[in-house]
């Protein structure tokens, strides 16, 4: 039986997985992100955990196939690397993954991508509805897009496509974004950013009578969502964050025509319908073409590691045909 192996490499945890050719997973490894002191220390670690979920499934690392890879970026798809990662030290600098991985099991076909492409490679090899024209979207501490177009899922000439939470939305640019700029839709809508912004439209509304802890250091978007139902500004909030949602998601249906959007990350994983009501609702206004399918990611928590492996197993498409 022909074995396949994926990765999840992000800022706080690596995952291993280990399947056989139907995508089924039948051991995964999970252990910290080292946070350096050099990137080789990343290297071991996704090797370690590549090892173990191995052994555990009581396969040799040589009998695998193929591997696959979804992670942090920025990445260096010549060198097969990682090139100074945003959410990890300075010292960390270049973590070397495709020429590691592929010495470990032994063969050439290891498949590096960025994590959210490798997210619309596991909900096209898992979807049952349009696999060929579909996008992915992530909202978590960021966001982003993984895009599949025509039966093309698209990479960049670096690997970095698909970057759209630093897509401006605010021409006013009110709120500057974790990567420097102003207005962009990360700035508003990502769980880093959602307690600023609720704080900006405090703000703006002068006197307001609010039960949500707008002072308290520790206030984050859990607290928003929570009070959604039973609050009104919590509600205004998360009308607004649906509205650049909306924005950001109808240039991402405009330009690319995908029939399905599926949503991941925990923002979105945590409060489905807060998240994706006032997506769909402002969607119907907003695009011009056909309006996608709006949904929740059926792989929950393992979409990239089901897109890594899916990515072994299909040559880095995630098109079933190809498996
Ligand atoms: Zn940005």
């Amino acid at each position: 039986m022909p074995y396949y192996v994926g990765v999840d490499l992000g800022a706080t945890n690596v995952r291993a997985a280990v399947a056989d050719g139907d995508g089924s997973i039948l051991a995964t490894d999970k252990r910290a992100t080292p946070r350096g002191p050099t990137g080789i220390h990343v290297t071991e670690a996704v090797l370690d955990a590549v090892r173990a979920a191995c052994e555990d499934a009581d396969v040799d690392p040589s009998e695998v196939e193929a591997a696959g890879v979804g992670s942090i970026g920025p990445l260096d798809l010549a060198e097969g690397s990682i090139d100074g990662p945003a959410n990890l030290p300075d010292s960390v600098d270049t973590v070397p993954l495709v020429g590691p991985i592929s010495k470990l099991v032994d063969s050439e076909r290891v498949h590096l991508h960025n994590d959210t492409v490798a997210g619309v490679i596991g909900e096209r090899f898992h979807a049952d509805r349009n696999p060929d024209d579909m996008a992915y979207v992530t909202i978590s501490s960021g966001i982003g897009a993984g895009v599949a177009v025509d039966g093309n899922v698209l990479e960049g000439w670096d690997g970095n496509a698909g970057e759209l939470g630093h897509m401006l939305v605010d021409p006013q640019g009110r709120r500057t974004c974790g990567c420097g700029r102003d207005g962009h839709w990360e700035a508003y809508c990502s769980g880093n950013n959602i307690p600023e912004y609720a704080r900006m439209l405090a703000e703006e509304d002068g006197d307001l009578d609010t039960a949500l802890p707008l002072d308290d250091p520790e206030f984050s978007a859990k607290h928003v969502y929570e009070h959604a139902d039973d609050d009104e500004f919590a509600a205004h909030v998360v009308d607004q964050v649906g509205f650049w949602n909306a924005m950001g998601v109808t240039n991402l249906v405009q330009s690319y025509a995908p029939l399905v959007v599926s949503f991941g990350g925990a923002v979105a994983l945590n409060n489905p319908d807060l998240v994706l009501d006032p997506i769909r609702e402002y969607l119907d206004e907003s695009v011009f073409n056909n309006v996608p399918e709006v949904r929740l990611t059926s792989l929950g928590d393992d979409v990239v590691l089901h897109g890594a492996v899916a990515s072994a197993i299909t040559g880095g498409t995630g098109d079933r045909s190809r498996s």
